[in-house]
């Protein structure tokens, strides 16, 4: 035999509390500190040691050198299952998790990652060693009007201008 309001009884309790769920995608929760989500790397800190790839359960990962100490990631997270290996492989902490869990997508293609290496530093500053020993060549050629200025007047010439380089009273 049915004990009538025992049903409605609970209905009201449940009425009266916070739902369970959230409204998504208008509302987002936090997520959780060791959350798995989108792997993120850090190229400035990668050695290049692709331990992270050879360990890639699901061959997820790749590292491609692209210059001088200077390395790309490329995730397929189409094969990606989060696992984290990849992380916890990598002892220069080069690669990490994100919050990002929106991944869906229409094409396996969009579902692959290149996360590019930094620039690479500027040309100028390897030539200072090479560029010395021609100094000792300079007026000889004539050739470069900037290094004959800066030469020789630390010796020679110095005493050439000396009116122009001093306040005239
Ligand atoms: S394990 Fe770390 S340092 Fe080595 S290649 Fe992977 S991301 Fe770079
Ligand atoms: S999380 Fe796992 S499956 Fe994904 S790239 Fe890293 S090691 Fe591979």
């Amino acid at each position: 035999m049915k004990i009538p309001g025992v049903m409605a009884g609970e209905v009201l309790r449940h009425v009266a509390k916070a739902p369970a769920t959230v409204n998504y995608p208008f509302v987002k929760v936090q997520m959780p500190p060791d959350f798995r989500g989108k792997m993120v790397f850090l190229a400035e800190k990668c050695i290049g040691c692709k331990l992270c790839a050879k360990d890639c359960p699901s061959n997820a990962l790749a590292i491609n050198k692209v210059g001088d100490k200077r390395f790309e990631a490329v995730f397929d997270l189409d094969k990606c299952i989060y696992c984290g290996q990849c992380i916890d492989s990598c002892n220069k902490d080069a690669i990490v998790s994100s919050e990002d869990f929106e991944l869906a997508a229409l094409s396996r293609d969009s579902l692959k990652f290149t996360f590019h290496a930094p620039p690479a530093p500027p040309p100028s500053a390897a030539p200072p060693a090479a560029a010395a020993p021609q100094a000792a060549v300079p007026a000889a050629q004539g050739a470069t009007p900037a290094a004959q200025g800066a030469a020789p007047a630390a010796g020679a010439v110095a005493p050439a201008t000396p009116g122009s380089g001093s306040k005239p009273s």
